[in-house]
């Protein structure tokens, strides 16, 4: 009986899935909780990729390539031009069941026990736990909030060691939205230059959701000479609301792309061939949409900043881009027990302990805003009837 608590110390439960789950069986049971958990946008995918989906799903839809079908990569290809300026080639590419899986098959096909993943926080909850999972350590390096939640080069250079396997970027950032301009990557290339052992997975999937309308920069862009090392991985989930469809993507050096997909090949194959289909018509269909959302998230981000930020229980910075709010609070560093009561005062949030910063909570703004703005008063009541 007690054997699994070492199989659930290795391989440990997302804690933000596990908060929805609480939220969702709360709400099954006829309690009114506002769900601010998950990071899923709460529209629908775009008319024309659910047409498409449609027409393709009467055709005869077998196994597809493991990288992926050579019609997505090429719009991959296509899209990373376009929202990028990078161009990558055909065996530079390949596709998995959603961003996460590519982020896993990576670190199972390069990590080995006593490797290292220098990982900045608060940080997605899931790469520690991959992390630790293929036996490796990650390396927190611990942002702070008037630093915009940045790893600065300094920070970056010493925490680099002989054992250094990967630099893991993400921006925009989960929880904070944090973002890097091209000359702050430019600052981190230089760094990297001086150590060729490490790579970097920049994880992209927030890119097209900024508040600041400012263009997304990558690294891979910005230092063009680190090619052989820099993974970028991107999909369709955040950007055109197609979290449960399962396609996401790395964008790499061969070698190691065709890394990747040897292990996808042993695992599920490859992700849905409907799936696939429908988000080749997104990235080939027409982009406006983003525009369009970008929009909507930046109202709701604005309109909850409003409302949080009217407390002093809170100290709230506005996120440059991705759906997140991630305040501080300024009465307690006991984000867990806060957590806890507020779901009893009716609105689900994720602590901060699961990014790997105590004392903060994630809000997701990805729902509609009168949901959402009740949701942060429900939050600015429950704190303040407790100071
Ligand atoms: N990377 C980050 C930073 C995320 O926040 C998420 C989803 O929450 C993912 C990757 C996974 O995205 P996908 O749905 O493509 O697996």
């Amino acid at each position: 009986m007690h054997s699994h608590t070492t199989t659930d110390a290795l391989i440990p439960t997302s804690p933000i899935l596990a908060m929805a789950r609480r939220a969702a069986a709360l709400r099954a049971a006829g309690h009114d909780v506002i769900d601010l958990t998950l990071g899923e946008p709460d529209f629908a995918p775009p008319a024309h990729v659910v047409d498409a989906a449609m027409r393709h799903a009467h055709t005869s839809l077998g196994y597809s390539p493991s990288n992926g079908m050579p019609l997505l990569r090429s719009a991959i290809c296509a899209a990373s031009l376009r929202d990028r300026g990078v161009t990558f080639e055909d065996d530079q590419v390949t596709v998995g069941c959603g961003a996460k899986q590519i982020i896993f098959n990576t670190f199972l096909a390069t990590l080995e026990p006593g490797d290292e993943v220098i990982l900045p926080s608060p940080y997605w909850a899931s790469y520690p736990d991959m992390i630790r999972m293929m036996g490796a350590t990650p390396v927190i390096l611990s942002g702070l909030m008037d630093d915009g939640f940045r790893v600065s080069p300094e920070a970056l250079e010493a925490a680099i060691t002989p054992c250094s396997r990967w630099l893991v970027l993400n921006a925009p950032g989960n929880p904070t939205g944090a973002t890097y301009d091209s000359d702050q990557l430019d600052k981190l290339a230089q760094v990297l230059r001086r150590h060729p052992h490490v790579r970097v997975l920049s994880d992209e999937i927030y890119a097209h959701i900024r508040h600041d309308g400012r263009a997304h920069a990558s690294i891979r862009k910005v230092a063009p000479d680190l090619h052989d090392r820099v993974l970028v991985v991107d999909g369709v989930s955040k950007a055109y609301a197609m979290t449960g469809w399962r396609v996401g993507w790395g964008l790499g050096p061969a070698p190691l792309i065709a890394r990747i997909t040897a292990i996808q090949g042993q695992n599920c194959t490859q992700t849905s061939t409907l799936s696939q289909l429908a988000a080749a018509a997104a990235l080939d269909g027409p982009q406006d949409i983003l525009t369009e959302r970008n929009t909507l998230y930046r109202q709701r981000r604005d309109a909850a900043m409003v409302i949080l930020s009217g407390s002093k229980a809170l100290e709230v910075a506005a996120p440059d881009g991705a759906f997140y709010l991630f305040p501080r609070l300024t009465g307690t560093p006991d984000d867990q027990a806060m957590a806890e009561q507020l779901l009893e005062a009716g609105v689900a949030v994720v602590p901060g302990t699961a990014f790997g910063a105590p004392g903060f909570l994630r809000l997701s703004c990805a729902t509609g805003l009168d949901i959402l703005s009740e949701g942060c008063r429900r939050i600015i009541q429950a704190l303040e009837g407790k100071a």
